[in-house]
């Protein structure tokens, strides 16, 4: 960072002013500066690609073991600025402290510790030998095999606001532990700790220009990085409407994409769900009040409540809406801080002015709490909700939670399977058995039984316009590499 609190990018190892200008990033909690990004027009965009294209041969041809000390470094030097990291992330963020000391660094510590280990994975699957007729192609006998995976090339990580930095580590970690050369691409919201990732990745030992970033404040920057020639494999992260635009242009080039898009997560609560397994519910599906402001991808926003139980579930959501603290997040007791921008807090209230229009009943929220300056929106729970409302159907990225009813399993799983998302859905029942068979019939990449619990090793993506891949554990080094089959 300059004096003046403006930023560069990060090309080839070393700081790169922008041929344009800066654009301020905004504190959702003060609205005041916290640091100026730097606008990419083409020619960084192309400095960023051509420095990863360069690093490339010499990265892709490290050994495992050497990728894997270095993101082992990585982890350690990551981890010894957290104290440094940790006021800018939550600053441009709005996380509350909570969350950005607990959750935004050590997560991204664990991601590239992770995959210093994933560098190590067997990347070959031998094939037992198989004995071959002669043939016009060729002579007959023992014909051996095997798979062998290999790097992209350079891939281009563009990603979504809310946990910048685990964002970009989910991404940067397996594709450099494949040996993919890296140009990163953050949300224009929250970019700063992505820029000062690239001085800790050198001071770790990783050779200039494996890992650039470049930042915009609108869609150019990303556009421009998709249409580069140079760029192998697009990696995105962000909204349904964006990622099918990507994934129209990396057509045209036959780039490799992974999509980790919208979700609509639905919870659906069994009518069998005794009162421990109720409050578990209870205090998942409020998550999307109390984590981050409902800026989650994966967030139990809809739930699905047998109707004999429905103003049970209401009255518990209430009480719990009613208990958290929303405000200035780097207050302590602060469970609900501000949503990212001034405009993201009006597409959220809209929202709920539409569902009230509709006929929904606001049982809490609703209103914008009294506090100046700040993008706050309050817990908001919408009950009377019919599947085919806007709040039911589109994802809303804020502290709104829409409550239906349902009379049978089969009503409860055309709900929850009813909008063209399928990301992360739950179930919550006694009877575990039966909701394991239930999470069969979810057409949703993740189902959560009892739990909005992660656990790190599974394949994580969507279903239908939630996205296409699945990156996660082992299946990260899968999506960051291309399989070659040998013969001899
Ligand atoms: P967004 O789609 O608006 O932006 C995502 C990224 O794409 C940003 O870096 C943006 O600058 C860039 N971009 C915008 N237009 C582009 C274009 N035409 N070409 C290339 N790049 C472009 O998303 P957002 O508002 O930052 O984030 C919220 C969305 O992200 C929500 O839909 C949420 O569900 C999703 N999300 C998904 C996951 C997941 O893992 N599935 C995780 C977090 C967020």
């Amino acid at each position: 960072m300059n004096s003046d609190g403006t930023y560069g990018h990060w090309i080839g190892g070393r700081w790169h002013e922008p041929a344009g200008a800066h654009y301020p990033v905004v504190n959702p909690a003060t609205e005041e500066t916290v640091g100026r990004a730097p606008e990419a027009g083409p020619a960084d965009v192309d400095a960023a690609v051509r420095a990863a294209r360069e690093a490339y041969e010499g990265w892709s041809r490290t050994s495992p073991a050497e990728r894997a000390a270095i993101l082992e470094r990585i982890a350690d030097v990551l981890a010894s600025r957290s104290a440094d990291l940790v006021p800018l992330l939550q600053q441009e963020t709005g996380a509350t402290i909570r969350v950005a000391s607990s959750m935004q660094i050590p997560t991204a510590v664990d991601r590239f510790r992770r995959y210093a280990r994933g560098a190590l994975e067997p990347d070959t699957i031998p094939f037992a030998p198989q004995p071959v007729r002669t043939s016009p192609l060729a002579p007959g006998g023992l014909v051996n095999a095997a798979a062998v995976r290999r790097p992209l090339g350079v891939v281009a990580c563009i990603t979504s606001y809310n946990f910048p930095l685990v964002n970009l580590a989910g991404k940067v970690a397996p594709a450099l532990a494949v040996g993919n050369t890296v140009v990163a691409k953050p949300a224009p919201q929250d970019p700063l700790t992505c820029l000062l990732l690239g001085g800790i990745m050198r001071e770790a030992g990783l050779p200039d220009g494996v890992f650039n970033v470049i930042t915009g404040s609108g869609a150019a920057a990303g556009e421009a990085l998709v249409a580069h020639p140079g760029v192998d494999m697009i990696s995105f992260t962000g909204s349904t409407a964006v990622g099918q635009a990507i994934a129209r242009a990396a057509g045209a080039s036959m780039k490799r994409t992974l999509m980790e898009l919208g979700g609509k997560g639905a919870a659906i609560i069994l009518e069998d769900a005794a009162p421990g397994v109720l409050r578990s519910a209870i205090s998942a599906v409020g998550s999307t009040w109390a984590f981050h402001s409902g800026q989650i991808c994966t967030a139990p926003t809809r739930v699905l409540v047998p109707r004999g139980r429905y103003e049970q579930v209401i009255t518990a959501l209430e009480q719990y809406a009613r208990s958290l603290t929303v405000g200035d997040p780097v207050d302590n007791s602060t469970v609900v801080g501000p949503l990212i921008t001034a405009g993201q807090r009006d597409r959220v209230e809209a929202y709920v002015a539409g569902a009230r229009e509709q006929g929904a009943r606001v049982v809490t929220g609703g209103a914008r709490p009294d506090l100046k300056p700040g993008y706050y929106v309050a817990p908001t729970l919408l009950a009377d909700v019919t599947p085919g409302m806007a709040v039911a159907q589109e994802e809303i990225f804020g502290p709104v939670v829409a409550a239906l009813p349902y009379d049978s399993e089969d009503e409860a799983v055309g709900i929850a399977n009813g909008t063209p998302y399928g990301l992360y859905d739950y179930v919550f029942g006694s009877d575990t058995a039966r909701a394991w068979a239930l999470a069969a019939r979810l057409r949703s990449g993740n189902v959560g039984i009892n739990t909005v619990q992660r656990h790190p090793e599974t394949p994580f993506g969507g279903f239908k316009h939630s996205g296409i891949g699945r990156d996660g554990g082992s299946f990260g080094l899968h999506a960051y590499s291309e399989l070659q089959a040998v013969v001899w």
